[in-house]
């Protein structure tokens, strides 16, 4: 049971309390929460009527052995912030490098290596827990002092081993989260020692360890007032022998349910097998994972320890590339290094006061990929028409606009398209995608046979254009948003009805009657980040651009052998009247590549000799990027 106070308790206080409890057989146990206020934990339920009422903020009677660590003791989720790095919510986060630190070379390169793709923490062990104790025990100190090196040159938090109470304290002084390895998850010093350091932990599961047992050893580090904890599952002995251990993937969503910490997969050791890790990483994502963590060695075939199951760096490029695309399907944003790149270049307004201006509200589709991609700290700007967008990037008003360009269901958002002529001072620096779940929200009592009336967004009707001809005699209106559906239904009262997003369905208080009632699961929407602040870059792979032809025959066959002789691979062609001229198009292209390299410099030169009209709208970094 767990009792949560107003406010700091005394010394007196608590050991009256104590006594008290100890008369009733319970073994109290106090510890301040980071908010201040004291927490008092017993195995046992006990009658709150002995407390003093005026005290109590909330109890909680949690029946399971560990009680920080339930999920009802902090129902929202516990994100983990280390170095501008966010770990849990919304974020997928990766960490790698090698197994353990080998050299200043090794170690370097591979942080270089793993840094390029986008990773979020290095990892490498300078102190070893090896079975063997004739094995390469790793560098100790000096491997602490590369790594820390290595972090602060390529500005990566770094996550590395400590064996025993002894060596936390000098691992707390270089890395920026400790791991308990597996074999010492039952280590109760050095799990009290972590927990008394209050440094992110990363708590790996035991080796034969039951989901109850790690969870009482992370209960262990939070009981010190520490709740910096990300659980690491990687794998555990079975009876199968061909995989080092089996990576119990059914633990994720086990413990998703039953714990608010962070919960990443290790699957380099999960499977022991280099040619497994891919795919069990991609699984464990699928399966909600908040992370991976996995072992990357520029020459896995000389590496000092665990090369079989070590990545090569291509391979690692290819696996970050699979993660960001799974994400979107699960909700979840893997943040690569580009949007952060382009704030540091943009020296006003600077990464702490970004704006982003956005349709709708909180709860709309848009608010969501806006915190995705922006994190907590941005300031969201919520416009009621897509020109209000543009209107405010163009003033600086906002540092960002974020428009929904097409849907895989719906096909193209015209209105864009146009407004992004119209703005030619604008251009897209980025591109998002967002999987689209509608729901019908119900105003609470309502049965599905009462509904009267029927809120939703047009782009709302037309992905779930066949659920809806069900619902018959239903009148159906037309609302701005997805949020504005729902929180319509809400004024309407009984026998209304929404087409709308499960986050806005809740903050309105209303019944999610079914879920996902879209005609095609694979609903996705492409959101383009624009900006009045353009610097293109060779990092770039996706260009996007609007060209005119003359009308002559074969006008729009030239103008496309340009991209077609050079072998350039067209993403994207859409066709669309040009404003105010009757009966004459544009073409809209997206094309792989980017406007700095000197093959693509003079491709646009001949595209715009072979055209009436045209030009560049934006480069950016592909978010969708095929295997
Ligand atoms: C490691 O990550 O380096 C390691 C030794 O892992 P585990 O404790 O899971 O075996
Ligand atoms: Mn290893």
């Amino acid at each position: 049971m767990i009792v949560i106070f107003n406010r700091k308790l005394n010394d007196l206080e608590k050991s009256e309390l104590r006594e008290k409890l100890e008369k009733e057989n319970l073994n109290p146990y106090f510890l301040e929460e980071e908010t201040g206020k004291t927490v008092l934990i017993t195995e046992n339920k006990f009658p709150t009527s002995l407390l003093d009422e005026k005290v109590i903020e909330r109890t909680m009677e949690i029946d399971t052995p560990f009680q920080l660590v339930h999920r009802s003791f902090r129902p929202q989720g516990t994100v983990i912030k280390v170095k501008g790095v966010e770990i849990g919510g919304d974020n997928l986060t990766v960490m790698a490098g090698p197994c353990a630190v080998e050299s200043e070379e090794q170690l370097f390169e591979t942080a270089e290596i793993v840094k390029r793709a986008g990773v979020h923490v290095l990892r490498g062990g300078a102190f070893k827990p090896r079975t063997s104790p004739y094995s390469f025990q790793g560098l100790g100190e000096k491997g602490l002092e590369i790594l820390a090196r290595a972090g602060e040159k390529f500005g990566l938090p770094v996550v590395t081993e400590a064996t025993s109470p002894e060596i936390a304290d000098l691992v707390a002084q270089y890395a920026d989260i400790i791991q308990i390895g597996a074999r010492n998850m039952q280590n109760f010093e050095l799990l009290k020692k972590v927990g008394f350091l209050k440094k992110p932990v990363l708590l790996k599961r035991g080796l034969s360890s039951t989901i109850e047992d790690w969870l009482l050893a992370a209960e262990y580090i939070l009981s010190w007032g520490n709740f910096q904890v990300i659980l690491c599952e990687r794998g555990i002995r079975t009876i199968e022998k061909f995989t080092r251990n089996t990576l119990d993937l059914t633990a994720i969503p086990v413990v998703k349910d039953l714990s608010h910490l962070p919960v990443i997969v290790d699957p380099s050791h999960g499977t022991g097998l280099r040619e497994k890790v891919i795919p069990m990483a991609r699984a464990a994502v699928a399966c909600g994972a908040d992370g991976v963590m996995v072992e990357v060695h520029p020459h896995p075939e000389k590496a000092l320890s665990d090369g079989p199951q070590s990545l090569y760096p291509e391979q690692f490029k290819k696996l970050m590339n699979d993660l960001e695309v799974i994400s979107i399907l699960v909700g979840k944003e893997l943040k690569k290094s580009d949007i952060p790149e382009r704030l540091e270049v943009k020296s006003k307004p600077g990464p702490l006061n970004v704006r982003v201006a956005f349709l709708g509200e909180r709860g709309s589709f848009s608010s969501q990929v806006a915190r995705r991609t922006f994190g907590e700290r941005a300031e969201l700007l919520p416009c009621s028409n897509f020109r209000e967008i543009f209107e405010k990037v163009k003033q600086e008003e906002a540092t960002y606009g974020l428009i929904p360009i097409e849907n895989t269901i719906t096909g193209s958002i015209h209105n864009n398209y146009d407004l992004l002529l119209e703005f030619p001072d604008l251009y897209v620096v980025g591109e998002r995608f967002i999987r689209v779940s509608q729901h019908l929200g119900l105003y609470p009592g309502t049965k599905k046979d009462e509904i009267q009336v029927l809120f939703a967004h047009p782009q709302g009707f037309a992905q779930c254009a066949r659920f809806i001809e069900s619902l018959q005699g239903v009148r159906v209106i037309n609302v701005g948003s997805t949020e504005e559906a729902a929180r319509r239904t809400g004024e309407f009262g009984i026998g209304g009805a929404c087409v709308s997003s499960e986050e806005a369905i809740k903050k309105y208080h209303l019944e999610l009657k079914e879920e996902e009632i879209e005609d095609n699961p694979r609903n996705f929407t492409r959101f383009l980040i624009i900006s009045s602040y353009f610097s293109p870059s060779s990092q770039d792979d996706k260009v996007s651009c609007v060209f005119a032809v003359n009308n002559y025959p074969g006008a729009l066959y030239e103008a496309l052998q340009v991209f077609a002789v050079r072998k350039v691979n067209l993403l994207k062609l859409e066709s669309r009247p040009r404003p105010g001229k009757p009966w004459e198009y544009l073409f809209y292209v997206d094309w792989e590549g980017n406007l700095k390299e000197n093959i693509y410099e003079d491709m646009i030169k001949e595209l715009s000799t072979k055209t009436s009209f045209w030009r560049i709208l934006g480069s950016y970094k592909n978010s969708w990027k095929k295997s």
